[in-house]
């Protein structure tokens, strides 16, 4: 497939020769007017090469946020962005069509950990780059770190080989994918820029582009722990990253999936890695079969096997009963440097706290979760921060379910007894139980997947 991407030489020549009118530019922004193509490509190749200081991007992003880009000006942009590094092309080295997927980051979202043994053992390659968390959100790559030996960085041979022989990788960045993105996201990251949403949509896309998806699967997260607050403006980013995906020659396909509660039970890396152990069991939370089953089944439909979803999903759910989906977990893990079998690290301390009250638990706040965790050290709050791998909250129940005063309610796995203490006590402020009639009314928790769009 040929996306409609301008060449990288072509954009860096468009930079030397178009000596774009940068304050004309912001000025046109400013006034809610739209920027040419050749301004945007301009502009991106211009800031990537380092002749558009950052005050002018600056004030270029904030015009953004306030008076919006229009689609086509958002599609030149990703595909601007796109251009400003290399651009893969997995599908022509692998002869198959390339699937993706992408979540726009939640708590406790282990989803791609399941979803590539599941989806490979379907016979699906699947080759991912992933990136790591920051703030309250987790990352991919720092999960994967928590087992033993697993090693995340490796080059694009050895990348695209895995993805032949064994059909499946997992992996930090490799090549030098959509500079123009990380200067703009750290830009953004400083200037209050980062809550605009084609701005969203244009860095998501850009990076699946880049890396050759010919068909993509995204999970935009809704609620208190996501980037999108409520379903308005999830619908809103869905609709243009789709835009984007068919104004490029890509299929995608997007589910807004509640992120109200963390999904799952498991909070934290070496948790999260154990949770997924026991997805691949056919064992696990609801909420977590729920999704991963439904993105593997659309995954499936979109890639080159030709079925439906309903068939994909059926597929997914079979690769697990029959255990092909945790042989592919464990060759995988092996394929990587790691050992599948050895125990996962967990922090020293564990401290579990018990329900003093019985009903149905109405609300567990992801946010509050996903910043106790970060508090623990499960996550990063600045780029250079280490993460702790072993730390991390696991809740005993979800939100829906019934329990009774002096059932275990949360377990938290800390370094120390104070951050232990800390972290169960935030959470528990969040922790919502409501007895009697009215909690048996609250039992049936809201669907995981809230709806589908594309
Ligand atoms: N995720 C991204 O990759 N980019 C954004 O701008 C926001 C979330």
């Amino acid at each position: 497939m040929t996306p409609a991407v301008p060449a990288r030489r072509g954009a860096r020549q468009a930079a030397a020769k178009v000596k774009v009118d940068v304050v004309a530019a912001i000025g046109i922004k400013r006034d809610g007017g739209v920027l040419s193509d050749e301004q945007i490509d301009a502009l991106i190749a211009g800031y990537v090469a380092g002749a558009i200081p950052d005050y002018q991007m600056s004030a270029l992003l904030m015009a953004i946020c306030w008076r919006g880009l229009n689609e086509a000006e958002t599609l030149r942009l990703t595909q601007a962005m796109v251009a400003s590094g290399d651009v893969l092309d997995p599908g022509a080295k692998l002869g198959r069509r390339i699937v993706d997927k992408h979540s726009t980051g939640g708590v406790g979202d282990k989803a791609s950990l399941a979803l590539g043994p599941i989806v490979a053992a379907c016979g699906v390659p699947l080759g991912k780059m992933s990136g790591r968390g920051l703030g309250h959100t987790g990352g991919t790559l720092d999960k994967l770190e928590s087992i033993p030996g697993f090693t995340v960085e490796i080059d694009e041979s050895r990348f695209i080989k895995q993805v032949r022989d064994i059909g499946l990788a997992i992996a930090g960045q490799t090549g030098d994918l959509v500079p123009a993105d990380k200067m703009l996201y750290a830009l953004r990251d400083v200037t209050g820029t980062v809550e605009s949403i084609p701005l969203i949509a244009a860095s998501i896309m850009s990076k699946k582009i880049a890396g050759g998806a010919d068909a993509i699967v995204l999970d935009v997260k809704v609620g208190s722990g996501a980037f999108m607050k409520d379903v308005e403006h999830a619908r809103v980013l869905a609709d243009q990253m789709i835009a984007i995906g068919h104004g490029s020659g890509r299929e995608v396909r997007v589910l807004l999936t509640n992120m109200d509660r963390p999904l799952g039970r498991a909070v934290g890396n070496a948790l999260e890695v154990r949770e997924v152990v026991e997805l691949l069991h056919d064992r696990g939370p609801r909420d977590l079969r729920e999704l991963v089953f439904t993105v593997a089944g659309m995954l499936l439909a979109l890639s080159d096997l030709e079925i439906s979803e309903e068939e994909g999903e059926e597929r997914a759910r079979s690769a697990v009963a029959t255990g092909a989906a945790l042989a592919m977990w464990e060759r995988w893990i092996r394929a990587q440097g790691g050992n599948p079998d050895a125990p996962l690290e967990l922090g020293p301390v564990e401290h579990t706290v018990l329900a003093h009250e019985g009903g149905t638990i109405t609300e567990i706040d992801a946010l509050t979760v996903g910043l106790a965790a970060v508090r623990l050290g499960a996550g990063r709050r600045t780029k250079q921060d280490t993460v702790d791998h072993g730390v991390g909250i696991e809740l005993h129940a979800s939100v829906g379910d019934q329990i009774a005063a002096g059932d275990p309610l949360l377990t938290v796995y800390a370094r120390d007894d104070d951050s232990a203490h800390e972290a169960a006590s935030s959470v528990l402020a969040r922790v919502r139980i409501v007895g009697g009639a009215a909690g048996s009314r609250a039992r049936k928790p809201s669907p995981v997947v809230i709806e589908r769009r594309g």
